[in-house]
């Protein structure tokens, strides 16, 4: 995700904060300052204190995935409580509802610590205003967390709410169709809440439409799933293609240039395993640095994601995703390459798919057309 900051990194996760999250604390900052009443650092307290709230609330997300074996490569604070991006999706609704409904737990143990430790039975009224400092301060932390619940809670995606939705849906519909429908109440919730944020508060419609887009991706990405579902990267990959020598110079990648019509040449070391990747941008940049008797070693790109032939494609897809790269090398056990995987192939596929749907369906009807006389 673009705009954000890196802070750092806890138990093996990466925590960064998005900029909209930053305007967020300067805003309760500002309005804590502007009312008045309190020394500034405990203005700057509070806001470190809801800082940590958030960040155990995602920790929650993170302890409930361990649990399944999923590790959390990092987190990412935004105005509605942070995403932690989770290195596999759960792989039922049952480990997504538990998951799901670590972090808010968090909040409500929080919330009712700090009221049980203050002893105070504070008012609805004091609890929906934490930006005023005379109120107590945790009492306001209290209703922090109690907020942060009922806000996560909403059924959109991608806030838990969304995925507790998701996961109840899933019981009874396939992945897809839940998440297709949780979708759309999540973009009808958003819709809401920026007709609200018109009335009350500016903030609430830039979070609305981070709501609405999120749930957009997430639709499109399980549609993804459901139409690559029991496909592997063997289906979808490129058999014949031309390999380089990490010893070849770049005049040799040239020649091989002109000879196929490659986009991605894999680079072998002496024993014929993956080395690296030359791309034909990349050959042709090269060329005009190096000059031809660079060797192809020191110019490819070493950054390539491999992944085995039987590999689902949703989880190569995914992985090309977070790297970046523009293709994937698929190698044999013992390393050799065996097939390039890139959008190209990956989209021709899914086209051939769509039209051997049609196909089929337009045989049934004029099968059942033919029975009829
Ligand atoms: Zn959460």
């Amino acid at each position: 995700m673009g705009w954000s900051l890196k802070l750092g990194t806890i138990a093996g996760t990466e925590i960064r904060i998005h900029m909209t999250f930053v305007l967020l604390l300067v805003w309760i900052w500002f309005t804590h300052y502007q009312i008045g009443g309190a020394p500034a650092w405990e203005g700057v307290a509070f806001i470190l204190s809801v800082f940590v709230c958030v960040v155990l609330h995602e920790f929650g997300h993170i302890a409930a995935a361990r649990r399944f074996g999923i590790k959390t490569p990092d987190i990412t604070l935004l105005p509605i409580g942070g995403v932690a991006r989770l290195e596999r999706n759960p792989s039922g609704p049952t480990e997504e509802l538990l998951i799901a409904i670590a972090g808010p737990l968090v909040n409500i143990v929080i919330a009712a610590l700090l009221l049980a430790v203050i002893g105070v039975v504070a008012g609805l009224e004091e609890l929906a205003r934490p930006q005023d400092p005379q109120i107590d301060f945790f009492v306001r932390l209290a209703g922090v967390n109690i907020f942060l619940v009922l806000f996560n809670m909403i059924p959109a995606f991608p806030m838990d709410g969304g995925r507790v939705l998701r996961a109840i849906l899933a019981w009874r519909w396939s992945w897809d169709r839940a998440t297709r429908v949780a979708a759309t109440i999540g973009q009808g919730a958003a819709f809401v809440m920026g007709v609200a944020g018109l009335f009350y508060s500016p903030l609430l419609i830039l979070v609305a439409i981070f709501v609405y887009l999120a749930a957009e991706a997430e639709a499109q990405s399980s549609e993804l799933q459901a139409i690559s579902g029991g496909v592997t990267v063997g289906d979808v990959m490129l058999t014949e293609f031309g390999v380089l020598q990490s010893d070849a110079r770049l005049s040799e990648a040239a020649e091989l240039l002109l000879a196929t019509s490659q986009n991605e040449y894999p680079v072998v070391d002496g024993e014929g395993k993956f080395a690296g990747l030359l791309t034909r941008d990349g050959i042709i940049g090269a060329m005009k640095e190096g000059g031809p008797n660079a060797l192809v070693r020191t110019v490819m790109r070493t950054d390539i994601p491999w992944v085995y032939e039987e590999t689902g494609l949703g989880d190569s897809l995914r992985v090309m995703q977070t790297t970046g790269a523009p293709a994937a090398a698929v190698v044999s056990r013992s390393q050799h390459p065996v097939g390039i995987m890139n959008y190209e192939t990956v989209g021709e596929m899914l086209m051939l798919r769509a039209a051997f749907h049609d196909f089929r369906f337009g045989m049934l009807r004029r099968s059942r057309a033919g029975s009829h006389g």
